[in-house]
């Protein structure tokens, strides 16, 4: 089995992924596949309600809350947020700490103002700007919790006087968090959650219905949290797979469980990266992502070797983002420690042998 560092679609656990193939041939013994059922039987409807529970226990929803599994990637939520939130002459402030909240906030302005109050550009997105103020008569304010392609997270979320939306893509479910904080919280599912194909959406109900504007049916939070996210055919075999991740993730121990992992497999993996010579982290320590470890050789043409010497122990997708270059170790919910120990050997071996 590969070592699975993909940064997104990333790995799932491996007995999700047995049980999902089974449940392709046929779907708890019913004789069908869960690829050929109608997305209103009970069999599905009850896939639908048990995803919607755990996501509710895993992450402490509190009531008020809805919980929706959309299309569309965490893309269509750069507009669908604006478009349901950001009044028309109104104003959002955006934090722009990275590529993806650079791409939500050039949607935004399709709706509305947009006051970008902070930016990391200047030090190309290796840091999480903190000194902001947010401005009281915004409609929201929106963060991304983690910076995929750079590396870089929120280990703390501001307070803010408006509604605060996050885009948790790349660490839903890694930690724990107070959804009571936020008005609007949305993932793409396909790093923590599942395959791509569904994205998940939770948000305050007291926060909809407030822009006058006309918005059509499948970009209406309203309209997908009436219809139960079953306004139109759902991504069912999306949503059956996330169901089914997060039923692995509640028997580890849920979210508590797996952050104690996950902040073990990011100390290990940067204390190597700071101690071996050749290698070294790209973002500023205090700030470091516990999902994507983002690290460079300190020579350039050990790049291409190091590639090939992890080819070569079946460790795969470390190579960093195009627009980031180097590496990154994605290190998200399902990929055990033993991977991590593995890659930390190999950065030794390799600084061995090239010494
Ligand atoms: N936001 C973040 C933080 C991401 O990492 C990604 C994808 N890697 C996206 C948004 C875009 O997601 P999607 O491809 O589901 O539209």
């Amino acid at each position: 089995m590969k070592h699975n560092f993909g940064a997104g679609p990333g790995i799932l656990p491996h007995e999700v992924l047995k049980q999902a193939a089974q449940a392709v041939v046929d779907f708890n013994g019913i004789g069908l596949s869960i690829l050929e059922i109608s997305h209103r039987s009970p069999e599905f409807e009850a896939v639908l309600d048990e995803a919607v529970k755990l996501v509710k226990e895993e992450l402490g929803v509190p009531a008020g809350y809805s919980v929706l599994f959309l299309q569309g990637g965490a893309s269509t939520q750069f507009a669908m947020v604006p478009y349901n939130l950001l009044p028309t002459g109104g104003k959002a402030a955006y934090v722009e700490s990275g590529v993806w909240a650079n791409k939500a906030l050039k949607e935004a302005k399709f709706f509305g103002d947009v006051e970008v109050i902070a930016t990391a550009k200047e030090s190309n997105f290796t840091h999480i700007p903190k000194d902001f103020t947010v401005p009281a008569d915004a409609a929201y304010l929106h963060l991304t919790s983690n910076n995929t392609i750079y590396g870089t997270q929120l280990h703390e979320f501001p307070a803010s006087p408006v509604p605060v939306v996050c885009d948790m893509s790349s660490d839903i479910f890694s930690r724990k968090i107070n959804v009571a904080d936020f008005g609007l919280i949305y993932a793409g599912a396909q790093k923590n959650m599942g395959p791509a194909g569904t994205t998940l959406v939770i948000v305050k109900d007291e926060i909809l219905g407030k822009v006058d504007r006309k918005i059509p049916a499948m970009f209406n939070y309203q309209v997908q949290v009436e219809g139960g996210s079953m306004y139109n055919t759902p991504p069912v075999f999306a949503i059956y797979v996330s169901m089914l991740t997060l039923r692995w993730l509640k028997a580890k121990g849920g979210v508590e469980a797996i952050q104690k992992e996950n902040e073990q497999k990011a100390k290990v993996l940067y204390e190597e990266i700071d101690r071996n010579p050749l290698f070294k982290g790209v973002c500023v320590p205090e700030d470091r992502s516990h999902m994507n470890v983002c690290f460079l050789v300190e020579n350039p043409e050990h790049e291409k070797p190091f590639l090939k010497f992890c080819e070569e122990r079946d460790i795969v997708g470390i190579k960093g983002h195009r627009s980031a270059g180097g590496f990154r170790a994605s290190i998200y919910n399902a990929l055990p420690i033993s991977s991590v120990y593995v890659l930390i050997d190999a950065m030794r071996e390799f600084a061995e042998k090239n010494k």
